[in-house]
């Protein structure tokens, strides 16, 4: 069974474009993580590095499905042969 310390709704973490990773501030002083892919994979667990401490993060997965490409990746049509 799983005890989230907290559920954080992800406008309120802090987005790092570099390493698309959001944060949240853990009560340790280090900081839960979740990266961007792991959200697009259904993934909603932050995850503390220095304590064993989760949270819950609150998100519509149809938010971030909408600025990526979801068409199918374009394949060269002369791939046939
Ligand atoms: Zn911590």
């Amino acid at each position: 069974m799983t005890v989230f310390h907290d559920e954080i709704e992800i406008e309120d973490m802090e987005f790092d474009k570099e390493t698309e990773t959001y944060y949240y501030p853990c009560p340790c002083g280090d900081r839960f993580e979740i990266t961007k892919e792991d959200l697009l994979n259904g993934e909603d667990v932050a995850k503390c590095p220095s304590c064993s401490l989760l949270i819950k993060v609150i998100y519509n997965i149809d938010d971030f499905l909408e600025g990526e490409e979801i068409s199918a990746p374009a394949k060269p049509v002369l791939e046939k042969a």
